[in-house]
């Protein structure tokens, strides 16, 4: 089986693939190679001696836009870590084995600005292909305004639109989101409903 499946190996490096590099298997600590297996028609990463395939595939990273509606203002928190450091976004981040997209997007939103909310619906799906994630966000009404930055921001703040800082976004997920988010907001105040928003982010990330 094993022998069979490098009779498909290809003289190829992870830079010429999609594929995050990886040299040792996870499973058994013995080289992989980069092969296309039998009934694939991708290369993956395959070890030699194991025989396991170790399939790559996106990451779902999950956030909120906590919401004070009282004086319609928008929580965003400032990035303690990389990358980004210094810019701002919304409470968002990898969603972990055995919760649901909810609960991450609460979770993260309690760890990253010590925000309590209560989701209100999906709102943005973002296709960013290039970095092999996919970003949800879902809309959320604050609880209250005992809010405070976790370890993984440097401060946690209330927006207006108007006092947005845009240049300062970290990400195009998050500018994406707010402008939705306000334009929908506008909408709602003439008695139209939230949507739901779905885009593809092909550009890179300003480094
Ligand atoms: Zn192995």
């Amino acid at each position: 089986m094993v022998d069979s499946l490098l009779n498909f190996s290809i003289a190829m490096s992870a830079s010429d693939t999609p594929l995050l590099p990886m040299n040792f298997c996870s499973d058994c600590g013995q080289p992989v190679s980069l092969v296309i297996p039998p009934d694939d028609n991708r290369l993956r990463h395959v070890c030699g001696h194991c025989g396991t395939i170790h399939y790559q595939n996106p990451k779902m990273v999950v956030g909120s836009i906590p919401f004070w509606q009282a004086d319609e203002r928008v929580l965003l928190c400032r990035r303690a870590i990389e990358p980004r450091h210094g810019f701002w976004t919304l409470p968002a981040g990898f969603m972990e084995n055995s919760e649901t997209t909810e609960e991450a997007a609460a979770r993260e939103t309690l760890e990253e600005a010590g925000a309590r909310i209560e989701l209100q619906g999906l709102f943005s799906l973002l296709n960013v292909p290039h970095v092999h994630q996919v970003h949800l966000f879902y809309r959320a009404q604050l609880l209250d305004l005992d809010y405070a930055a976790g370890t993984e921001s440097l401060e946690v703040k209330l927006f207006r639109e108007e006092e947005i800082p845009w240049d300062e976004i970290a990400f195009p997920t998050v500018s994406q989101t707010l402008k939705l988010f306000f334009d929908d907001l506008k909408a709602h105040r003439e008695g139209r409903p939230f949507g739901f928003h779905s885009h593809d982010i092909r550009k890179r990330m300003r480094a």
